[in-house]
């Protein structure tokens, strides 16, 4: 039925390093099984002798097609996957799509060069539009090859049966390639194309399967050549040497010790730390609603990166109300827009700003352009309103750079007017961190943005590379902000959560959960080694870490008393020191 490609020449030497975007923290180091290449059509092929003739052909083949898929979504247990396969089941029995086959084959085109050609056209489309639509050029490509395959008379694209664990190579995993492997004895999977959204990134991260996407050369590895692939540094070595064989083996153990640690967030002796997810998009929280307890950052500005002009109450509203459902019955904080600096909207952000990171960006946006955020707030009042309540989540609203309690006053109010409950507002602006007290007066939750608390507190500017040194979140002036914030919160009896990048880094989310943080939100892959940290330790050993952090002169120092306080065996787990 399906074959492995045979082994194409100039393939990578032994000890070559392949570099792409890793997805999740796995290790696994197995041979190679190339996932055979998609049929080609032959430039020659003959037209159909009797075009009515064809055209039945062309349509009862996609439709076979569709069946085909639609069988495999029933027969899949991943809900994630199922829907991707009906997706494609749906395109299979696209109208327009046999239409378009079928004029081409009219007009003396190939059977099978009708049906490319027609995918190919609106393949294009997809891809032009961009963001979720180009994902859908994927599940249309899939139903090409099969019903191309088919028109040849050839095997289908895919994967022979494993007889041992293997590392999956492709160009791209449709759905149905991925619904077709005996996931037992897939050690991780590479491909040359995709992106860390893309399909495969999406089902690789849910099954906990290692996996590098986007690796330029990836389909020029032989069949059966064993293959190291690290998912936390993003790379796939080939034949590598027996003593990183034996690292890669004491890493895999490692991240299954992570792995196993399943449910809520919380310390050893069981005080709750709910890990939450990082989310731009509706499709981003589909993909990390399994693994995670809620949202805790919504960064909304994301959907609208690519717009020309402000998107209307109901656009925005229905891509609300996606994130929400997609969370229902759990918590979801959603930020209004934090247009400005490293964040340009078109149609919100000034031009001519001199120092953007210090301008009208954020919730100041109000002061230039207040009908946006009034606008903003419409839309997710309505967004709340349009559910039902067993599509319903617990919807906590925040805005974004805010520096006085004044501000935090008026943002509540404002949003409080539309509806919303649960108001709240982002400490990422020194000045709010030193009030933050009167600040927790004005709202029902702040969340610490660490991003931009540490560019704002050592005025180093977050995308400069070089200063990464200053901007590093364990430097004492910054977690001596971070702790006065959380003190706050513990003295009036308000939620204070951390949705910065330094959530993710398991050792500071110790430090966190020491400090009274009550809430950690992260990219939903890097939950899994949040969980193990905490559930390693007590509170009152959390407490300690961050006494000791605290107490250190600088930020290394901060870091290695945390590391030094561990036990062994867990810190290498943590630190993925195999
Ligand atoms: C932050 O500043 O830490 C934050 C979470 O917001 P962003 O990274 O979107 O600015
Ligand atoms: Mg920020």
């Amino acid at each position: 039925m399906t074959t492995l490609d045979a082994s194409p020449a100039g393939a990578p030497a032994a000890g070559t390093v392949l570099a792409g975007i890793g997805v999740g923290r796995g290790v696994a180091l197995a041979p190679v099984a190339l996932v055979a290449a998609p049929p080609a059509v032959p430039a020659d092929e003959p037209a159909a002798a009797d075009a009515a003739e064809g055209e039945a052909r062309v349509r009862g083949v996609l439709a076979e097609v569709g069946d085909d898929l639609r069988a495999r979504a029933a027969a899949t247990a991943n809900a994630d996957l199922r829907q991707m396969l009906e997706a494609a089941a749906t395109m299979a029995g696209d109208p327009a799509l046999a239409a378009e086959a079928a004029r081409l084959v009219h007009a003396g085109t190939g059977p099978a060069t009708a049906v490319d050609q027609a995918v190919e056209g609106f393949a294009a489309v997809f891809t032009a539009a961009g963001g979720d639509l180009a994902e859908r050029a994927t599940d249309l490509r899939s139903v090409r090859h099969r019903a191309v395959a088919r028109l040849l008379g050839v095997p289908e694209p895919g994967l022979a049966a494993l007889d041992a664990p293997a590392v999956v190579v492709a160009d791209d995993l449709s759905p149905a390639d991925t619904a077709a492997l005996d996931l037992s004895k897939v050690a991780a999977i590479v491909t040359e194309l995709g992106g860390p959204t893309s399909h495969t990134a999406i089902v690789a991260g849910q099954l906990g399967l290692p996996c590098v996407v986007r690796v330029p050369g990836a389909t020029t590895l032989a069949a059966g050549t064993p293959v190291l692939v690290d998912a936390a540094a993003g790379t796939v070595e080939v034949s590598p040497s027996a003593e990183a064989a034996e690292r890669v083996a004491r890493r895999a153990d490692d991240e299954r010790l992570v792995a196993a640690v399943v449910g809520p967030g919380a310390t050893a002796d069981g005080h709750p730390v709910p890990l939450l997810a990082n989310v731009g998009t509706p499709a981003d929280a589909r993909a990390a609603a399994a693994g995670t307890e809620g949202v805790g950052l919504f960064r909304t500005e994301v959907l609208f990166l690519d717009a020309r002009t402000e998107p209307a109450v109901a656009d925005q509203t229905a891509a609300y109300a996606e994130v929400i459902e997609a969370y229902a019955g759990r918590k979801v904080v959603i930020r209004t827009l934090d247009a400005g600096a490293d964040k340009p909207l078109a149609f919100a952000t000034q031009a001519d700003e001199e120092n953007p990171a210090l301008g009208v960006r954020g919730y100041r946006l109000v002061r230039s352009l207040p009908g946006i955020v009034s606008r903003q707030l419409e839309a997710l009042g309505a967004a709340v309103r349009a559910l039902p309540a067993e599509r319903q989540a617990d919807v906590w609203v925040m805005a974004p750079m805010i520096a006085t309690p004044a501000e935090a006053r008026a943002f509540a109010a404002a949003a409080r007017e539309v509806g919303i409950v649960k108001v709240g507002v982002m400490v990422e602006v020194p000045a709010a961190a030193l009030l933050a007290e009167a600040i927790l007066a004005e709202v029902d939750f702040v969340s610490l943005g660490t991003n931009d608390l540490a560019q704002y507190t050592m005025a180093a500017d977050r995308l400069r590379g070089e200063l990464a040194d200053l901007l590093d979140p364990w430097q004492p002036a910054v977690l001596s902000l971070v702790a006065a914030t959380a003190a706050a919160g513990v003295r009036v009896g308000k939620p204070v959560g951390v949705c910065g990048e330094s959530a993710s880094d398991p050792l500071m989310a110790l430090v966190l959960a020491g400090l009274g943080i009550t809430s950690l939100s992260m990219a939903a892959g890097r939950v899994p080694a949040a969980r193990y940290a905490l559930r390693s330790l007590t509170l009152d050993a959390c407490r300690s870490l961050a006494a000791a952090a605290l107490a250190a002169p600088d930020a290394a120092s901060a870091r290695a008393a945390v590391r030094a306080g561990l036990d062994a065996d867990v810190a290498r787990v943590l630190l993925g020191e195999g």
